[in-house]
């Protein structure tokens, strides 16, 4: 089993090199490995039944496409946002390539109106003012909008082009070491042993924990990540109507009065879902998307309210920290994500089931659990966290109202970042990582162009 190149995890970043390296060498053999399902097998009970089925592994975050099949599928086409591809190319690059990668979602049938462009300089500049007077800074990010059935489509036609071309995918195949002689990679172990000439490591966040116990296992050096920590908001969509229907995300970022903390929002998704995302072990943590098709639009929006946590000597565990924390969360609520109204926290009360049927809004995770999120997070990012809602209330009034929902834990966990040169490539000759495994990425369109890349550096063709 000789091949010229092993990809390991078959998210967007692994997809992107393979499909890269294929266009421009085809013939070539690539193997890739991804221990979750084909696209047309993966699918998530709870989008049904409303229920988390526990599910293992998780559907939403493993399989072909990884965590990108069932995601809003928002293509954020900025360099400031959705990972730290800046700090390895330079500006003009970086921006030629968001390009190229929005012409090939496109041409898989991404969606043409993008928000938040040139027609809508009007209404950014609006909210720029609002933001200023609350001093929150407003990032402007174009957004195309592919909906989660959207992405499912593109991603089953790129497997199918995948396939088409030569790819030796293997599905329900977990890696789980490295094959290395001297100081060269020469294949990978899983439910065999696979040669290749180079190996790209694209597990996710998803195989971020994994990757990590193999660079301590190979003395790959890594630089401890940060996590950001906080809850997902959910109001009407009449609170959020002009951001929605012009820009459809505001990205908004505040330093906190109290703690000078960075807070930010994130991933908003007009008339959308609140959801569970669980994690290999079981973790539940909350995040959002929503549909494009009408029928199944909501009227709520919600998005997320995150704070950024970065730690010093000696701490060196900040995912542990975040699990930590959205763990405390899943033992109050039976393994389930907290939702409580922010007229409820505001007085210092738990939600309660009666509470919450009185309240208007109606939450869209139907097994949320009513709680108090203030006896889960930490006191420095629960007031964070109502500083930031009392700002917005100033952009979009109602924000701050008694009905609001609040749902917790929500977690980013920022894989630490793996030591990489300008290549991708690790201090083993022909072993590569990338996308948000590697700590390198957070977003769709970066790990989309992080493999571009790698495939790329693969055939020979780039090299900076
Ligand atoms: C619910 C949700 C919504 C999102 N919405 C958006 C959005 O709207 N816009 C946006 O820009 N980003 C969004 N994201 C983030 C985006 O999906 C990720 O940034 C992107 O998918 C990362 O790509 P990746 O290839 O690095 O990793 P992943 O997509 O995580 O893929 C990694 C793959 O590796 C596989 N793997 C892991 N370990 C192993 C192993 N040991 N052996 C074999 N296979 C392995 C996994 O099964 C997985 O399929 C969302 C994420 C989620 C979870």
């Amino acid at each position: 089993m000789n091949y010229d190149c092993i990809i390991v995890g078959a998210g967007p970043a692994g997809i992107f090199t393979a499909l890269e390296y294929l266009k421009r060498r085809p013939g070539k053999k690539i193997l890739v490995l991804e221990k979750g399902k084909r696209i047309e097998e993966r699918s998530c009970p709870m989008r049904k039944t409303g229920w988390c089925s526990n599910c293992d592994p998780c559907n939403i975050t493993v399989g072909f496409s990884g965590a990108g099949a069932f995601s809003d599928g928002k293509l954020i086409l900025s360099p400031e946002i959705g990972g730290k591809l800046d700090q390895y190319l330079p500006e003009e690059k970086h921006r030629e390539l968001i390009r190229y990668v929005d012409d090939l979602y496109l041409s898989y049938g991404a969606d043409t109106r993008l928000y938040g462009g040139e027609l809508e300089k009007g209404v950014m500049s609006e909210i720029r003012q609002k933001a200023i007077r609350s001093n929150l800074t407003l990032v402007e990010s174009p957004v195309r909008h592919m909906g989660t059935e959207g992405s499912y489509e593109i991603y089953t036609l790129i497997q199918k082009e995948l396939f088409d071309r030569g790819a030796d995918i293997r599905f329900n195949t977990e890696v789980t070491d490295l094959i290395v002689e001297g100081d060269a990679v020469a294949g990978v172990r899983a439910d065999a042993d696979y040669f290749g000439k180079s190996v790209v490591l694209a597990v996710g966040r998803e195989g971020a924990s994994w990757l990590n116990e193999l660079c301590l296992r190979y003395g790959i050096e890594t630089k401890i990540g940060g996590v950001d920590i906080g809850v997902r908001i959910e109001v009407r969509n009449e609170i959020m109507k002009e951001v929605n229907e012009r820009v459809y995300e505001s990205k908004l970022i505040y330093y906190t009065p109290t703690f000078d903390d960075r807070v930010r929002t994130f991933c908003q998704n007009p008339a959308g879902i609140v959801a569970t995302e669980y994690y290999g072990d079981g973790l539940a943590v909350v995040n959002g998307h929503s549909y494009k098709a009408a029928n199944l639009k909501t009227g709520n929006t919600n998005f997320a309210i995150l704070v950024s946590n970065y730690f010093t000597h000696p701490f060196k565990e900040p995912i542990e920290y975040g699990k930590y924390i959205a763990r405390l969360g899943n033992m109050l609520s039976g393994n389930k994500i907290i939702v409580q109204r922010y007229g409820d926290l505001r007085r210092g009360r738990r939600t309660t089931i009666e509470r919450l049927k009185r309240n208007n809004l109606r939450p869209t995770l139907k097994d949320a659990v009513p709680g108090d999120l203030s006896l889960v997070l930490p006191y420095r990012i629960m007031l964070d966290i109502k500083e930031m809602i009392e700002a917005l209330d100033n952009i979009f009034p109602g924000l701050a109202s008694d009905e609001t929902l609040l749902y917790g834990v929500e977690v980013k966990f920022y894989s630490n970042i793996i030591s990489v040169n300008n290549r991708f490539e690790t201090r083993y000759r022909g072993l590569y990582a990338g996308g948000d495994g590697a700590g390198i990425t957070r977003g769709l369109v970066q790990s989309s162009i992080n493999g571009v890349l790698i495939g790329r550096m693969l055939s020979g063709d780039e090299d900076h």
